[in-house]
């Protein structure tokens, strides 16, 4: 099967799919995006987007958009209390900003609101055709490409597909892929509302209150924008059996115990859904790659699914682009599973670990033990500092070079291979300073203490490989520790993760980037 356009057809319009149409848009792929609904869903869901997220937003200029939207900063805390109203229990612990390890920081905006921009910028992008109201309902894949028979009885081919079709993947199960993991953890209810609790909540916005822990009527107030919208949930951590869904009049009730006033709320939305911890066993069948929800499903007590997911798409559709251009082979494909695999676990069970804390500092309050609560909460700061899972995360295995057994220091700030390259100020060809983590976008990239031996070398791998090389020098100086911790250079991949670190030796630098480059690339 020979397809002109679309060359990749993307399976689900949700916040992962409309990022690897973006993605794809920008490395010159034309796209298909089929989308099931005719309008998107309005339940905020998400309500946080992470640093990493929000780097990668800058870098496609929807960064500023993002947060005029948002909540303030400060708005990023837990608060504890018996109803909006009533007594203040507790605070989650303030996180010290410290060592910046990035010029982005995350940003709290609902996932509906983060979904209609990256819409809007999505549809006018040239190379994406987005088809609302297309369902996928059958996958057949072969060597030579897919072919998606749709609901409405149309077939679309391509020559590869990512399936972004959320928890429920038509796409995962057509081609039998099981989760592992834990599929029923519990239940949550959602009830999406409208109401103004603005003398309530002005000068404490929070992401969450977390109410009637002593009052025997927990629930917790979500800030949607803060101000108009809200979302309360009730927790059933456990409970096997998916629960009846709220009457509206039971939903009122459970919005007024945890304003602890007769608010008069409009209701907007009810939704049930499962508390689960589970990853796909394979993310890869031939050409079909599962990326966002139809490849992991967390607990949301961590705010990392949406986040993961985007983040997949970022270390897919690099790999993609260099493949179907021909300059990278086939394997480098297999490496998208090796990589974003571990992490999904990794952030599945982090998610996990912070419903545990919820639930004991929930027991702590309903118990009145005051000690316990303060230690508690004093660990909560492990889930509300999430720097280290959110921008120190690390490859085991993957595209990438482990060439040198003196690495030591923390991936922030030193180039670890595997890891996102840290941020720091570097130096163009031109003499002017950049970011680091803003530059790394569309090519290779050699970071070196000298830079100038790396140019010949640099020139024959863009003629070998087909690929854009740019060569950035160190900056050194006392305000910045070396992000190459004393090695010679590093080479960076085009999504910001170190693909090699280590000194020269006996080496020249062409032999060096031509060793690197032919393994990275398959
Ligand atoms: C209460 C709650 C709080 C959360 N908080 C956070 C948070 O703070 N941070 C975070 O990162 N994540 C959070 N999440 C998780 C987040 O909502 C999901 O991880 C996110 O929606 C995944 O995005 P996605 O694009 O992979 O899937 P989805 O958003 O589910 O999108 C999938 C899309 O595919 C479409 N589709 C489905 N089947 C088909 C088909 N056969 N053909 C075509 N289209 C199809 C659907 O209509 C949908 O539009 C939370 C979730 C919940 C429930």
């Amino acid at each position: 099967m020979t397809s002109v356009e679309p060359r990749v057809v993307v399976v689900g319009g949700g916040p992962v799919g409309l990022s690897a149409a973006l993605l794809l848009s920008r490395r010159g792929i034309p796209c298909t995006v089929l989308e099931q609904d005719a309008q998107p869903g309005t339940h905020p869901k998400a309500r946080g987007i992470r640093t990493r997220t929000m780097e990668l937003l800058t870098q496609w200029g929807i960064a500023d958009e993002v947060r005029r939207e948002a909540l303030p900063a400060e708005a990023s805390r837990f608060i504890y209390c018996d109803s909006l109203v009533g007594a203040e229990v507790a605070r989650s612990p303030q996180v010290e900003a410290g060592e910046r390890a990035s010029l982005a920081s995350d940003c709290r905006l609902a996932q509906n609101a983060l979904h209609s921009i990256l819409l809007k910028h999505v549809t006018a992008l040239p190379r994406v055709n987005y088809r609302p109201g297309v369902g996928v309902a059958h996958v057949k894949s072969n060597d030579d490409g897919v072919v998606l028979d749709c609901q409405d009885g149309s077939s679309v081919c391509a020559d590869y597909v990512i399936a972004a079709d959320g928890v429920a993947s038509t796409v995962r199960s057509e081609l039998g892929i099981e989760f592992d993991g834990d599929a029923v953890l519990g239940y949550g209810q959602s009830v999406f509302w409208r109401g103004d609790l603005h003398r309530w909540v002005h000068d404490r916005l929070c992401i969450q209150f977390i109410t009637g822990d002593r009052t025997g009527h927990p629930a917790n107030i979500a800030s949607v924008d803060g101000r108009h919208y809200w979302v309360t949930m009730v927790m059933q951590p456990g409970t096997v059996e998916r629960p009846t869904p709220p009457t509206q009049a039971e939903a009122r009730d459970i919005i007024r115990h945890a304003v602890g006033e007769q608010i008069e709320p409009e209701i907007l939305d009810i939704a049930t859904w499962r508390i689960s911890a589970l990853v796909a066993r394979q993310w890869r069948v031939g050409r079909v790659f599962l990326a966002g929800d139809a490849a992991h499903s967390f607990p949301p007590t961590g705010g990392f699914g949406m986040n993961t997911g985007i983040q997949d798409v970022h270390n897919l559709v690099w790999k993609l682009a260099l493949v179907m251009g021909g300059a990278a082979g086939d394997a480098l494909l297999d490496t998208y599973e090796h990589e974003r695999k571990q992490i999904a676990e990794s952030n599945a069970a982090w998610s996990r670990a912070n419903g545990v804390r919820f639930r004991s500092i929930s027991r702590a309050i309903a118990n009145g033990d005051d000690a316990d609560l303060a230690r508690l909460i004093e660990d909560q700061r492990h889930h509300v500092d999430a720097t280290d899972q959110d921008l120190g995360f690390g490859y085991a295995k993957g595209a990438f070079l482990l060439d040198t057994s003196d690495l030591v220091g923390s991936a922030l700030t030193t180039a670890l291979p595997g890891h996102r390259f840290p941020e720091c100020r570097l130096r163009s060809a031109t003499g002017a300073t950049v970011s680091s983590v803003q530059t790394f976008d569309d090519g290779f990239y050699i970071v070196a203490t000298e830079p100038l031996i790396w140019r010949h070398p640099a020139f024959q791998a863009v003629q070998r490989f087909g690929l854009p090389i740019e060569i950035l020098g160190v900056i050194s100086g006392a305000d910045q520790p070396d992000p190459l911790g004393g090695h010679d250079a590093a080479i960076v991949r085009p999504d910001g993760i170190v693909a090699w670190i280590g000194n020269l030796g006996a080496r020249s630098a062409d032999e060096v980037l031509e060793v690197v480059l032919s393994s990275v690339l398959s």
